[in-house]
């Protein structure tokens, strides 16, 4: 029996490994199921250009358009509910629609 062999300690004790847990006991591995219609619906809004412009035709005066600005998530409006309370219907609507995919609200057209 050499020195060395000695500091191993004896030859019968438990060697040690380390094994990586398998896959889905991690917590990275349990992830929400995702519906391919939702993935869709994100590489759509992922493709849209960063900024659009909108039309819609005021109700209350319809010689009047009010234009629609949105900006990642933004919607701007530059009707006067607006520019008052920082939200209008024109702003919802629109939001709505794009966050569902939906067809844009009446009355409202993509100027670019
Ligand atoms: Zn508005």
């Amino acid at each position: 029996m050499n020195a060395r062999k000695c500091l191993q300690g004896p030859a019968t004790a438990p060697r040690r490994q380390r094994v990586a847990p398998p896959f889905g006991d991690r917590p990275q591995d349990r992830l929400l199921p995702i519906s391919d219609e939702a993935i869709a619906l994100l590489i759509d809004v992922l493709r849209r250009p960063k900024s659009s412009r909108y039309e819609v035709v005021s109700s209350s005066r319809p010689d009047t358009n009010y234009e629609l600005t949105v900006d990642g998530q933004d919607v701007v409006c530059s009707c006067p509910g607006f520019e008052y309370r920082g939200k209008c219907s024109h702003a919802g609507k629109l939001a709505s629609a794009l966050a569902s995919g939906g067809d844009l609200p009446r009355g409202m057209k993509l100027l670019g």
